[in-house]
C-alpha cells in the first residue's frame, strides 16, 4: 500500500522537441517517417511541428504518425520569428510582434520567442515583451549557441517567462538534439498547461558542423 501511495505522488514526465520543420517548409526535408524514427531514437514523447507561416504540415503529419504532434507555426513578423504552439490555423505574416502575439492568443495558442538572439535567423532581439508565454532558451540551430543560450535565459528570467527548447530541425538527424522535459500527461492540453505553469526544464546541444552542412545542402538542393 505504501508503494502504491508513493507511485501516485510521482509526477509524469514527457520529453518534447518544440521546434521541428517538416517538408511543408521550403527548407526542410523531414517526413512523417523521419519523425517516427528519430523521435524513438531520441526518446521523445512528442514533437511540435512549426513550419514557416503555415499550419498544413502540422495538421497533415499529425494524421500520418502515432507520435503526439503539437500543432504549431513559425510566423515571420516585421521584427523576427515568433512560434505559435497549439495553433490550428494560419497566422498572417509580416504583422507587428504585438499583433502576432495577440493573433496567436486569439487562436488559442501560446506565443514563444524563438531563437531570440541568433545571428542570421530573423531574431526578435529587444522586441520581446511580457506578452509572450515562453522563451526558447535553447535552440540547437542558433549561432553562436552559448551566447544565444545565455542571453535567452537572462531575458526569460527578467520577464519571468517559461523556458522551452527545440532543435529548429530541418534535417531528420537533428530531431531531439534539444528537448524540454515537462511535468505533464501525454496530451497537448496537459503539455501546454505545464508550459504556462512553468513546469518545464530545457536541455540540449548545438547542431554539429556536419548537421549544419547537411542542413545547408538540403536547402540548396530542395530549392532547385
Ligand atoms: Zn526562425
Ligand atoms: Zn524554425
Amino acid at each position: 500500500m505504501i508503494i502504491l501511495k508513493e507511485k501516485l505522488l510521482l509526477k509524469k514526465q514527457v520529453r518534447v522537441d518544440f521546434h521541428v520543420h517538416s517538408t511543408y517548409s521550403s527548407d526542410s526535408i523531414i517526413t512523417s517517417k523521419d519523425l517516427t524514427v528519430f523521435a524513438k531514437k531520441r526518446s521523445l514523447d512528442a514533437v511540435a511541428i512549426t513550419d514557416h507561416n503555415q499550419i498544413a504540415g502540422a495538421l497533415t503529419l499529425a494524421k500520418k504518425t502515432d507520435l503526439l504532434i503539437i500543432p504549431g507555426i513559425e510566423v515571420s513578423t516585421e521584427c523576427g520569428h515568433v512560434v505559435g504552439l497549439n495553433v490550428k490555423q494560419n497566422i498572417p505574416r509580416n504583422m507587428s510582434v504585438d499583433d502576432t502575439v495577440d493573433c496567436i492568443h486569439k487562436a488559442g495558442g501560446l506565443a514563444v520567442a524563438c531563437h531570440p538572439f541568433a545571428w542570421f535567423k530573423g531574431s526578435l532581439g529587444k522586441n520581446i515583451t511580457e506578452k509572450f508565454d515562453a522563451i526558447e532558451t535553447i535552440n540547437s540551430s542558433a549561432f553562436p549557441f552559448l551566447y544565444c543560450k545565455k542571453k535567452s535565459i537572462k531575458i526569460a528570467q527578467q520577464l519571468n517567462l517559461a523556458h522551452v527548447a527545440g532543435t529548429d530541425a530541418h534535417n531528420p538527424e537533428s530531431i531531439g538534439l534539444a528537448y524540454t522535459v515537462l511535468e505533464a500527461d501525454l496530451n497537448v492540453d496537459s503539455i501546454i498547461k505545464a508550459i504556462l505553469e512553468k513546469r518545464c526544464q530545457v536541455f540540449g546541444n548545438p547542431l554539429t558542423l556536419s548537421m549544419r552542412l547537411k542542413q545547408k545542402y538540403a536547402r540548396i538542393t530542395k530549392r532547385k
